[in-house]
């Protein structure tokens, strides 16, 4: 048995591994402890407590990917429900469908009777607030949010200090792979956008004959490059998880145009072989937590930062 989760998951990391540890599956650990994240309001980029759009409202992306029989759940943009995690798993258990958005993720929430809650709080009102005094001209401000947006989401993308993903990738007792993802997504963003994070084969993937992949930071970068998938594809072609890792990477390095900046890539191989790579220095955001059943506590490690293997143009 085994986690990996990232510095947003580490107040979730218990809650999984006790399900794990009574024999629960992958999917139970993993909605566990990335509920665990959602209501911890302390957690400033994941569930309630989490930052809002450039409207101030807090919209929520979530997914989950059971790698065994490779079902998936995934809400974008849902509003108003405390435990987005929930709610995408229940998509993948109830519905004929992998993803709902907005309204609709919403109108399901109300109907499989998910917990509702006032996801701002008011340390993300205050947040979002100073950011519209500091960015936005006065005489714009006194009619927001009736102007256009558009120049705003680049401005906000500029001072944008992402990372704020929680990623759970976790193999159970039975080898079976599972991964999950939540966040309240890019802080002052257009209303709407989803990041990675809600995208299979994005912002995560799993498959149990593989391993999973979970990312975090820039999710424009992610979904172009379509990362989670292309780890578990460049394994299966038969690269170590690392080796997958940094192909992923230079990947998203030879990106050009678009808001570009930091990605993080946290991946398993089918042993449950943990690897974590950043393309940027990010600090605290850079940790990780890894446990196995062989070990009495998880430890915390930071992620590489692979040397870009070559540029896009260098050689003319
Ligand atoms: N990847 C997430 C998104 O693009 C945000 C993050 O991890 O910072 O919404």
């Amino acid at each position: 048995m085994m986690i990996l989760t990232n510095c947003e998951g580490r107040v979730g990391m218990d809650a999984a591994r006790r399900i794990l540890e009574q024999g629960g599956s992958g999917r139970d650990a993993i909605e566990h402890g990335i509920r665990v994240v959602e209501a911890d309001v302390t957690v400033d980029s994941v569930g309630r407590g989490g930052s809002p759009n450039l409207l101030g409202e807090m919209e929520c992306d979530a997914a989950i990917m059971d790698g065994t029989t490779h079902m998936a759940g995934s809400v974008g943009a849902l509003r108003g429900y405390l435990h987005a995690i929930s709610v995408a798993r229940a998509v993948m258990e109830r519905l004929p469908h992998v993803m709902l958005v907005g309204e609709g993720a919403a109108r399901f929430a109300h109907e499989i009777g998910a917990e509702k809650a006032e996801m701002l709080t008011e340390q993300a009102r205050a947040r979002h607030e100073r950011w519209l005094r500091e960015h936005v001209p006065p005489e714009v401000l006194t009619k927001w949010p009736d102007v256009p947006l558009a120049e705003y989401a680049w401005t906000s993308g500029k001072d944008y200090a992402p990372g704020g993903t929680v990623v759970f990738l976790v193999r159970d007792a039975k080898g079976g792979i599972a991964a999950g993802t939540s966040t309240s997504g890019w802080a002052e963003s257009y209303p709407g956008r989803l990041g990675d994070s809600p995208i299979i084969g994005a912002g995560l993937c799993a498959d149990s004959r593989l391993g999973a992949c979970g990312c975090t930071h820039n999710g424009e970068m992610a979904i172009r490059t379509g990362t989670a998938r292309s780890v578990l594809l460049y394994m299966k072609a038969g690269a170590t998880v690392q080796e997958a890792c940094h192909e992923a990477m230079q990947d998203l390095r030879d990106l050009r145009g678009g808001q570009l900046g930091a990605v993080v890539i946290h991946a398993i191989d089918v042993y449950g072989n943990p690897c974590v790579v950043s393309s940027h220095e990010l600090l605290e955001k850079s940790s990780w937590y890894h446990w196995t059943n062989e070990m009495t506590e998880a430890e915390q490690r930071q992620a590489e930062i692979p040397k870009p293997a070559y540029r896009l143009g260098d050689d003319g």
